[in-house]
């Protein structure tokens, strides 16, 4: 029993084949620049360690791109299956359900339907799914198709959470609304999180940090509210995005600069953020190493990433009343020992008390780093996007 996961973006398209007999995962890889100059195609063979890094190949469009896949999984040298009849079902990953669907499914015609209806809120992103979904369908016929949505764990918001105040038809008629997204991953640490507090009714905070980062609030194991919006440029700083400004500033920034809206878009989502202030790189790492060398950006950029996230920490403390665990995942969130620290000491007022000996020991796995006294447990949770989609493919294909 083999799932194939695809990510497929405007321009790229990310796999990982997992057993799911054991879970154990058996190659992963991802080809960049399709349809543009200079495509590439890397690749890991998990069980042997061999690799393709950063190769070169014509990839004209997402049709070559997941032949090129198929064809590598297959291959005597380097591949983990002999033919893709091992493959039994095929989970894509997709930014943006809308208010359709609040569980994962099984593709038929009116999934693609209502996934062409919620495109225009995610134009970058789903249009490109829905072709990766053809594109399979096409190159592996007969096969069960599952899609798995980025907004789908946080629909049990409640109507406080998710509206935005504008006027009431910008919602009716245009579906103006928070949806939030990273929910694959917030669902899985929140779950991991329930489960290492051992308590039924949790109150637990989720912080998301990788280039992209969102917090949410779970309580009793459901979303009541989460910090991106009806797009991921919402809530905390980011990478290379601004996360929450005062609206009002962009339209100043566009009449100053004389931009379009597409300029603005582009500002906002790739030149701002941790890139934006720091100047140099959006990567955390870059960030931290300047910072102890003194750079003023880098110290300002790190001090604004951190307070942005304890700000939303606080704010989910009153929306839950409480919290019972903030648990830290992503890139930054499990392996920034100083990120951890930093955001953590400005909470004490709450309780909140890390280990730091054992948050600097880098310890692999889930693991707790509250002290004994810490009224709110911390943890370090390791997410696992690609297994909850896979998880949930072979669940709905194999009856
Ligand atoms: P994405 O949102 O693309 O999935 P990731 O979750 O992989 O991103 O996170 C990428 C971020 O994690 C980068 O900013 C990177 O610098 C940061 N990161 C990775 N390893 C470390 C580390 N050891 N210390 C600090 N930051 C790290």
């Amino acid at each position: 029993m083999k799932v194939l996961v695809i990510n497929c973006g405007s321009s790229s398209a990310k796999f990982e084949l997992i057993d799911m007999t054991n879970e154990q995962s058996l190659a992963k890889g991802n080809c960049e620049r399709i349809g543009i100059a200079n495509p590439i195609f890397s690749y890991k063979n998990l069980l042997t360690g061999e690799k393709i890094d950063k190769m070169e190949v014509p990839m004209e469009n997402h049709t070559v791109a997941v032949e090129l896949i198929l064809k590598t999984l297959q291959d005597e040298k380097i591949g983990v299956i002999s033919s893709v009849d091992e493959i039994d079902s095929i989970g894509h990953r997709i930014v943006h359900g809308g208010e359709y669907y609040e569980k994962s499914v099984i593709v038929d015609d009116e999934v693609i339907k209502n996934l062409e209806e919620i495109a225009p809120l995610a134009p970058l992103h789903n249009p490109a799914h829905i072709m990766g979904i053809k594109v399979v369908q096409k190159l592996l016929p007969g096969k069960k198709n599952v899609v798995v949505f980025d907004t789908a764990f946080h629909q049990t918001m409640p109507g406080k959470a998710y509206m935005y105040p504008y006027p009431y038809e910008d919602y009716t008629d245009l579906k103006v609304r928070k949806y939030g997204f990273h929910g694959t991953s917030h669902r899985y640490v929140s779950e991991v999180a329930r489960e290492m507090l051992g308590k039924e009714d949790s109150k637990i905070i989720v912080c998301h940090l990788g280039n992209g980062a969102s917090i949410s609030a779970v309580q009793n194991g459901k979303v009541v509210d989460t910090s991106m919006g009806m797009t991921p440029l919402a809530g905390v700083m980011m990478g290379t995005r601004t996360g929450d400004v005062d609206p009002a500033s962009v339209i100043y920034i566009m009449r100053k600069r004389g931009l379009s809206l597409d300029e603005m878009n582009t500002r906002m989502n790739k030149q701002s953020g941790i890139l934006g202030i720091f100047g140099e790189s959006s990567d955390f790492r870059d960030l931290d190493t300047a910072r102890r060398e003194g750079n003023e950006r880098a110290v300002l950029a790190y001090e604004m990433f951190c307070y942005r996230i304890q700000l939303y920490i606080g704010a989910y403390v009153a929306a839950m009343n409480g919290v019972d665990a903030i648990a830290f995942t992503g890139g930054i969130g499990e392996n920034s020992v100083g990120a951890k620290q930093h955001i953590c000491e400005a909470l004490s007022y709450f309780g909140i008390e890390l280990d730091k000996e054992k948050n600097e020991q880098r310890l692999p796995g889930n693991v707790e780093l509250s002290t004994k006294n810490s009224k709110v447990k911390i943890y370090k949770i390791e997410t696992a996007e690609e297994l909850v989609i896979a998880r949930d493919t072979y669940k709905l294909t194999k009856e």
